[in-house]
């Protein structure tokens, strides 16, 4: 049994993806050439963003619209303290300083309350709090009408990181479209995965659009040798584009499939483990299916006895992080983080996991918490 089965897609892709790879070779135009225009014109309407850009990958993604909005030294960047390094990675890397706060602990996202209680206390310093880069977590968008409007409170930019949650929706709003600009990693594991690295903005805001288009080509003015800003190397290669567009005729088949299997797991660990909830009116693009478990350790002992793989996402608070630990948090503290670090466990989620190997690994948690 595989975490992710991409060789599953690959065999349904077959002849259609080798010839649109093969095309792009003989085509000749390997950077930024016809199919990563056509991509991007897929991805607006997909999202009903008015504008996708793609870029080289999430992390530049989310860190073209920081340097799009001039995020740097002196400004505060609230992020949560339960996700992936990269979230709170490029707000250091621009030298501007992360501010960790904490997660609900039943959606896993931004909790708008620990943001509020932040936001006030860094404001009593010396660092400005400029903006909040809220998580769509394992693939659900977070609630970004209640942390647009707490962020407005204290004048914040809001940022989505929808690295994980391509292809989902709240209230009909697709991802990318939500207000907010967003940004989505093609990281070959996320739900619309290239073969390589890739990424994209989505904005509706026709300026941050043009600056964005400009930095991920050193910061260029009228042509590549015009310089009018200092920008970076983030283009997406033509070849992953190519990938992405034969992947985007089936992906609405493979979201309502993720769904099935997510009800499924549903149904079958009910009374075995906390199973993910969902709020009202969202639909997650499942990028991981995430349990909670008081004997996480030795269910995943018991798993990988079995063969079967899990993982543990997140297995520590940023916060705890050497690369972060002189960064300020909530006043609060982080205990919804510092819990799900000990409880969360991550099964197997793919559009091609079969009814047999979930009712494996049901089998297998069943037993574990029998034992315990
Ligand atoms: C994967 C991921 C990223 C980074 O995307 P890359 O394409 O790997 O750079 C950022 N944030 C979150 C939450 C992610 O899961």
């Amino acid at each position: 049994m595989e975490f992710i089965d991409l060789s599953a897609q690959r065999k349904r892709l077959g002849v259609d993806l080798d010839s649109a790879i093969l095309a792009v070779l003989e085509g000749g135009h390997y950077i930024l050439g016809p199919e990563v225009a056509e991509l991007e014109l897929a991805l607006a309407n997909r999202t009903s963003a008015r504008h996708a850009i793609t870029c080289a990958s999430g992390t530049d993604a989310l860190m073209l619209v920081l340097m799009a909005w001039g995020i740097s030294a002196g400004d505060a960047v609230l992020v949560p303290a339960f996700t992936f390094a990269a979230t709170a990675e490029v707000v250091s890397l621009l030298g501007a300083t992360p501010v960790f706060v904490d997660v609900d602990p039943v959606n896993y996202n931004l909790d708008p309350l620990s943001v509020a209680r932040t936001a006030t206390k860094i404001a009593e310093g010396p660092l400005r709090p400029a903006a909040v880069i809220a998580v769509d977590l394992f693939g659900q968008p977070a609630d970004y009408g209640a942390i647009a409007t707490t962020a407005r409170h204290f004048d914040m930019r809001v940022l989505s990181d929808a690295a994980q949650s391509f292809g989902a929706s709240r209230s009909g709003v697709s991802t990318g479209a939500m207000g907010v600009p967003a940004a989505t990693s093609f990281f070959p594991a996320k739900p619309l995965g290239c073969y390589g690295d890739g990424g994209a903005v989505f904005t509706d805001d026709d300026e941050l659009a043009a600056i964005v288009r400009s930095l991920r080509v050193h910061g260029q003015g009228d042509d590549k040798y015009d310089n009018v800003r200092v920008g970076i190397n983030s283009r997406l290669d033509t070849v992953q584009a190519a990938v992405l567009l034969a992947k985007l005729r089936i992906f609405n088949e493979e979201v309502a499939q993720r769904q099935l299997i997510a009800n499924r797991y549903g149904e079958l660990l009910r009374g075995v483990a906390e199973v993910p909830v969902t709020d009202p009116g969202t639909v997650s693009a499942w990028a991981q299916y995430t349990i909670k478990l008081n004997n996480r350790d030795q269910a995943a002992v018991a798993l990988r006895k079995a063969g079967i793989p899990s993982a543990v996402y997140y297995p520590k608070a940023l916060s705890e992080q050497v690369a972060f630990l002189s960064c300020p948090t909530d006043p609060a503290g982080l205990p919804v983080s510092a819990e799900l670090g000990k409880r969360v466990l991550s099964l197997p989620m793919h559009p091609y996991l079969s009814v047999q190997d979930q009712e494996r690994v049901a089998a297998v948690l069943l037993e574990a918490s029998v034992s315990a």
